[in-house]
Formats: C-alpha cells, structure tokens, sequence
C-alpha cells in the first residue's frame, strides 16, 4: 500500500526516505495528466463538452468516423479546444517541472494532455502520447499542416483547411478513440520507464492503457512511484501519494530537492 501525505494546505515534512530517493534520482520520469491542464483552467475532455457542443458524445467528435461523416463539426470543436488554450498560461506545477528538467538534465516529461502548455513554461522534449491540439496534418495523407495562427471561437462552426499537396482535410493532431498511440512516442516512454529509478505520476487519476503500464513497469525494475493529484487513488499500486494541487506541491517540493 502506498503511503498518502496530506499536502493540501502546503507540503509537509517529508519523510526521510522519499527525500531521499527523489533528492538521489538519476533518471526521472514524469508522466502528466488532465489535472496538470485543470489548474491552468483548461477543461478536460468531458467538461467541454458544453454550450454548443452539450448534445455530443465523444463518439461524436472524437473518431475518425466522426470526422469522416462531419469534418467541419469536428474540426470547429478541436479549434474551440485549441482557442482557449492559447489564451492559457503555465501555471506553478509546468513552471516547476521545466525548472526541474533544466537543473536536474535527466527528468523526461510524458504527457497525456494535448495543450502546449508544458512547453510554454520552457519544457523541452515532451512526449505527447495523445498527439496536440496545435499538431494539425492531412487526414489523407498525414503531411503536417499548419493550423490558422487564431482559431475562430465561440459558437462559429469553421470548415477545416485543405491540403495543399493532396486536397485532403486537415484533421487535428490529437489520438482520436479508436487510434493507436503514436509508436515513436510510446516506445521512447516505454523506454523510459524501464530504466527510471524515480517515476512521477501528476494530475491523473486513472492513465489508460497503455499508459497506465508506465508506473508499473517502472516499479517492477525498482523506481520509486510518487503520485501528485488532490484526489487519493484506490487502485494507485506506487510509493507514495502527495494529495493537493501539483501547482502547490511540485514548487516546494524542488525548494527542498
Ligand atoms: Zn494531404
């Protein structure tokens, strides 16, 4: 059972021995989720499903078949996602993270989020595993393409943008239900988490698979598993869980590091 630390109200006095495996870390892997994003007030998944786009199911905007029946409602939903990212900022927990790769040289940052925002705060190298919002390519021909600097908002519906090799329709770069994980990027994970000896799990209650096997795997060959989210998790099989708001927790965590 992992042991749980209260750290809603600012971090605690930290155990000798989790200080000491995340002060001794040599190889570092982060893998975030949705609750990173929260805290910087993007919606997840389900949460923007509102407004206009309350009377979709996922089923309905999230798949290639989706796509294939009605490109310009899924293009426009994908746009409204990537609009109010652009007018997001990092918050403390992507600050920290950055700051924590740039002093530490061996700390990798897996993502499921689809937003730019670990980026932004300066993070280089993230491995997005579910693809980008801000990653648009042809659906026919999977050529990158770029997306229009601002997206249109609100309540417009806007036609994806064409191909200028093929004539096909820009789909947004994000792994759609259905889809496989981008191979590259899994692999490198995967690859990561055979050799990690300390292993972050930030903001995600529940990764999906195969992503959910990181932890696991990284604990099997010996790395310390922490866990960084404001709910506790029943099926969490780690070290340790810090239960508050990674914004608080990640900056007092590396003033002690
Ligand atoms: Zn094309």
């Amino acid at each position: 059972m992992p042991e749980s630390l209260d750290c809603r109200s600012g971090l605690p006095t930290l155990p000798g021995s989790l200080l000491e495996d995340l002060r001794a870390a040599d190889e570092i892997l982060v893998l975030t989720g949705a609750g990173v994003s929260a805290e910087s007030g993007i919606a997840t998944f389900r949460e923007a499903l509102t407004g206009l786009w309350a009377r979709f199911d996922p089923a309905q905007l999230a798949t290639a078949e989706a796509f294939r029946e009605d490109p310009t409602r899924v293009w426009s939903w994908y746009e409204w996602r990537r609009a109010q990212v652009l007018v997001a900022q990092p918050n403390p927990a992507h600050r920290a993270l950055a700051t924590w790769a740039e002093r530490h040289g061996r700390l990798r940052l897996v993502t499921q989020n689809v937003d730019d925002l670990h980026e932004r705060a300066g993070s280089r190298d993230v491995i997005h595993l579910h693809g980008s919002l801000h990653a648009s390519r042809c659906f026919d021909c999977a050529r990158p393409l770029a997306s229009p600097p601002l997206p249109e908002t609100g309540d417009s519906l806007v036609a994806p943008p064409r191909c200028a090799a093929c004539d096909g329709l820009a789909r947004p770069g994000v792994v759609w239900f259905g889809e496989s994980l981008p191979a590259e990027a899994l692999a490198t994970a995967w690859a990561l988490a055979e050799r990690c000896d300390l292993c972050l799990v930030i903001g995600t209650s529940g990764l999906v698979q195969p992503a959910a096997s990181l932890p696991v795997v990284a604990r099997q060959q010996g790395a310390t598993v922490v866990r960084i989210d404001p709910q506790p998790a029943a099926d969490f099989n780690g070290d340790w869980q810090l239960l508050g708001a990674a914004g608080v927790i990640l900056p007092a965590l590396l003033g002690r590091l």
